[in-house]
C-alpha cells in the first residue's frame, strides 16, 4: 500500500554528509521520472564529537530542549483546532500556561524576548530599512549560543521565508545561526513551493518540518540537543487551516513519546500570539485571544522527583501571569539551575524563571507588559462630570476643529441621521462633526 506523503524505504539508505538538503532526481527503468527537494540531518563528525554532556555545568538539568511552535495560535484556538494534539499533550501531563501574556506586537516581539531576554529596542538595530546602519541579527544574544557553549547541538528553522521572523522587517543572519538550519531549505525551494499549495510535490510541507526534528533525534541519539522550529504557513493568516496539521502533529508527539525521547527532553509546544489578521480579531474575544497564546511544557517523568521545588513552582505558575521574558529565564535555568534562589523570594524583575513561583499578585506593570497588551486591562466608566472627562472632551474638540480645517472632507462611516439636526440651518457643513445635545 502506498501512503501519499509517507516515506517508505525500498533501497539502500543514502547518508547526507555535506548538507542537510538535497535535490533528488530519479529515472525508473520505464523512463518515469521523479524529483523533489528532500531534507535530513547530515552526519557531521565535527559537530558530533564536540557535542557532549560533559561540557554542561554542574547545575545543569541535563535536559534536551525541543520546541515546536505554530504562529498565531491562542491557547483556546489550539484547543479548538488541534484537539487530537491537545489530548496527546494532556495525556503526557503537559503543563499549559493559562496566564501567558504577550509583551508586544507580532512574532519578533514574542520570539526576541523569549530567545534573548531583551526587547528589540534594547538590542542593536537590525531593521532592514536602516540600510548599512543596521546590523545582522547575528549580534543578538540568542539562548541557543549558550546551549552551544554548554555542549549542545543546535537546530533552528522556520517555514515561509517571505515573512521570516528575522528577515521580513529585520536584516536576517549573515552566518548560519545554529548547527542545523531549516530556513534555508524553505527559501531554496520557494519556486517549487509556489506550484502546489501547502505541498512540495508528494510531501505536505508541515511534515518536512516535523521530519527534520525526528532526523535530529535519530542522528544525535545521546548528544545534548536544543531544537526550535516554528511553523507559520497555516495559522499566520487563517483561523482554521491549522486543523490540517492536527493528525500529523499528534502522531509526531506520540513518535517522540513512544521512542523514549521524552525521558530526557523538555518538550515545549507553543505559539507567539493569537490570531492578528483573521476576522475574529475584530471581536472582544479575538482581542483577548491575541494577547493569550498557547504555551505548554512536558517534562520527563523523573523530573518532579529530582526537582520537587522547581516542579511544584512550575505547576503553580500555570495560572499566574507569565511572559516571553520568563521563558528566557526558564531556558537559562535548564542550563544552570540556581536552586538557592528558589527560597521563595520573588524579585520584581521582568524575567521570572517558571521554576520559581510567580506571586498571584504580579501585575502587568511588574511583568513589563504595557497596558495596551495586558489581557487584564479593564475599561472603566467615567462620570461625564469627572474632571478628566471635561479635559478629554475639550482636547478632543480642539483636535477635531484643527482637523476639520486642515482636511478638506471626511467620510462618516455610520448612518448619523438627525444627530446634527440643531445646526442644519446655521452650519450645514459641520453636520458630519456634530452631535447635538438634544436628540429627537
Ligand atoms: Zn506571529
Amino acid at each position: 500500500m502506498t501512503w501519499v506523503g509517507r516515506s517508505h524505504q525500498q533501497g539502500p539508505v543514502y547518508h547526507l554528509e555535506s548538507s542537510d538538503f538535497a535535490h533528488v532526481h530519479c529515472v525508473a527503468e520505464d523512463g518515469t521520472e521523479w524529483d523533489n527537494h528532500v531534507v535530513g540531518i547530515r552526519t557531521d563528525q565535527e559537530i558530533k564529537e564536540k557535542a557532549d554532556w560533559s561540557k554542561s555545568s554542574e547545575a545543569s538539568m541535563k535536559l534536551n530542549v525541543l520546541i515546536f511552535g505554530f504562529d498565531s495560535m491562542s491557547r483556546l484556538n489550539f484547543i479548538r483546532q488541534l484537539p487530537k494534539s491537545y489530548t496527546v499533550l494532556k495525556s503526557m501531563n503537559a503543563i499549559v500556561l493559562e496566564g501567558y501574556n504577550i509583551v508586544g506586537d507580532g512574532t519578533p516581539q514574542a520570539l526576541i524576548p523569549m530567545l534573548t531576554g531583551f526587547t528589540e529596542l534594547e538590542l542593536p538595530d537590525t531593521r532592514r530599512r536602516m540600510g548599512s546602519r543596521a546590523q545582522y541579527c547575528d549580534v543578538y544574544p540568542f539562548i541557543w549560543k549558550d546551549y552551544q557553549t554548554h555542549g549542545y547541538v543546535t537546530l533552528y528553522g522556520e517555514d515561509t521565508p517571505e515573512f521570516g521572523t528575522y528577515t521580513y522587517r529585520l536584516k536576517g543572519f549573515q552566518d548560519q545561526p545554529t548547527h542545523h538550519w531549516l530556513s534555508t531549505f524553505f527559501r531554496d525551494s520557494m519556486s517549487e513551493q509556489k506550484k502546489d499549495k501547502f505541498c512540495l510535490k508528494n510531501m505536505p510541507r508541515h511534515r518536512i518540518m516535523m521530519d527534520y526534528m525526528k532526523h535530529f533525534y535519530t542522528v544525535y541519539p545521546s548528544q545534548p540537543k536544543f531544537g526550535f522550529v516554528f511553523h507559520a504557513e497555516y495559522s499566520h493568516n487563517d483561523f482554521n487551516l491549522i486543523a490540517l496539521a492536527d493528525s500529523d502533529f499528534s502522531e509526531w508527539l506520540e513518535w517522540f513519546h513512544l521512542r523514549g525521547h521524552l525521558n530526557d527532553t523538555l518538550l515545549i509546544v507553543m505559539s507567539d500570539h493569537g490570531n492578528r489578521f483573521a476576522n475574529v480579531r475584530n471581536t472582544q474575544q479575538g482581542k483577548l485571544e491575541e494577547r493569550l497564546p498557547f504555551f505548554s511544557f512536558v517534562f520527563p517523568p523523573w523530573f518532579a522527583t529530582k526537582y520537587p521545588e522547581a516542579h511544584s513552582a512550575f505547576t503553580k505558575n500555570a495560572d499566574r501571569l507569565a511572559t516571553p521574558f520568563d521563558i528566557h529565564a526558564t531556558l537559562a535555568d535548564v542550563l544552570s539551575y540556581d536552586n538557592a534562589s528558589n527560597a521563595g523570594h520573588y524579585k520584581k524583575s521582568r524575567s521570572n524563571s517558571l521554576f520559581k513561583e510567580i506571586p498571584p499578585t504580579r501585575t502587568c506593570q511588574d511583568a513589563f507588559i504595557e497596558p495596551h497588551w495586558c489581557a487584564c486591562l479593564d475599561w472603566e466608566m467615567l462620570s461625564p462630570k469627572h474632571e478628566f472627562t471635561r479635559r478629554i472632551a475639550d482636547y478632543f474638540v480642539t483636535f477635531l476643529n484643527d482637523l476639520s480645517f486642515s482636511v478638506g472632507d471626511i467620510s462618516r462611516i455610520n448612518e448619523y441621521g438627525k444627530q446634527a439636526s440643531c445646526i442644519y440651518d446655521t452650519f450645514q457643513d459641520l453636520r458630519k462633526f456634530c452631535y447635538c445635545k438634544q436628540q429627537s
